[in-house]
């Protein structure tokens, strides 16, 4: 086999609750993922060393060296193996870069599922899965797809099955927010307001709503902890829920640890139409109807 192409999506947290700053400096999470029909690529080609090469939009915010979650994976799973092998990896990349939709573990992900086949690995999805936890939290999710509920870190998770499709809009921004620097302006604006942190609880009304396939509900549920912190990096991102909220969007919510805004609608005609909407208003750089839940990485 000389190239194997795997398809792998993004995802957006319908619940990000953060909880109190732990001593090791990472939170608590819960952490309700939901992947949707917004896809990488990950070619991996027959080749004596490792390299990476990305191609589309942004592709200059994204390292190619061992910097390249991608490239990470593939040594990681050469470690696992046992044995040196090489590999040139391209990434398509369609998820925007630090925009809150976890393109890089999606990347990982892709290139696990993808060196794997490569090189007759054959290895099963639950060694994939762990190899994949100590790449970085969101990266399990990325093979897993679907619905799942993390916890811990973000990487203990529990799959959900749910009913139906649920439609989006993506709202992206120009440029990325850094995760690490959104954390901290969460633990800041806390600390400022003194406010006591709660343990982090999965809320039972949205995984009903996402059990059934009911949007309207899931529209009036979600939630993200990081938002306010989004939000006092990114002012404008206000004006981006605002409009969709005001277009008749379900839900509005940032995406993850943003600035991707991530808008709920009823069908796919809505979405289309919200898209449209939000470039003309000039609130966004483009926007992106999209459904869930799909499959994590697969093979194409
Ligand atoms: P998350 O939602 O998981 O917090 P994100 O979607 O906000 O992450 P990513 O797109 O994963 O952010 O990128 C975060 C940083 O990781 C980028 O600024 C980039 O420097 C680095 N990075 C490393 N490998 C990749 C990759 N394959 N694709 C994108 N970014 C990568």
């Amino acid at each position: 086999m000389s190239s194997v192409t795997v398809r792998v999506p993004a995802k957006v947290n319908v619940q990000l609750s953060v909880g109190p700053l732990r001593d090791d400096g990472y939170h608590d999470l819960v952490n309700v993922f939901l992947a949707v029909s917004v896809f990488d690529e990950v070619i991996a080609k027959e080749s004596e060393t490792v390299s990476v090469k990305v191609e589309g939009e942004w592709t200059d915010q994204v390292p190619v060296d061992d910097g390249n979650l991608a490239i990470q994976a593939a040594r990681a799973l050469a470690r696992h193996a046992g044995r040196t092998y090489g590999v040139e990896l391209v990434i398509r990349k369609a998820i925007p870069v630090a925009g809150g939709m976890a393109g890089g573990s999606a990347d990982a992900a892709g290139a696990l599922v993808a060196c794997n086949e490569l090189w007759g690995l054959g290895l099963p999805r639950e060694d994939l899965m762990e190899i994949a936890a100590d790449l970085g939290s969101d990266v399990p999710f990325s093979l897993l797809g679907g619905t799942a509920v993390g916890t811990g870190r973000g990487e203990q998770l529990a799959e959900l099955p749910t009913d139906g499709r649920f439609h989006w809009v993506f709202a992206i921004a120009d440029g990325g927010l850094s995760t690490a620097k959104v954390y901290a302006e969460c633990d800041r604006l806390r600390e400022t307001r003194g406010e006591q942190v709660p343990w982090p609880q999965a809320s039972e009304a949205l995984l009903t709503a996402l059990k059934k396939g009911d949007a309207r509900a899931l529209g009036a549920e979600l939630v993200n902890d990081l938002q306010p912190a989004a939000l006092s990096l990114r002012g404008s991102l206000a004006r981006t829920l605002g409009t969709g909220q005001a277009r008749g969007a379900l839900g509005a919510i940032v995406s993850g640890s943003g600035p991707t805004c991530a808008f709920l609608v009823a069908d796919e005609e809505q979405a289309r139409q919200l898209a449209v909407a939000l470039v003309e208003e000039g609130v966004c750089r483009t926007a992106v109807p999209a459904y869930g839940p799909v499959a994590g990485a697969s093979i194409v």
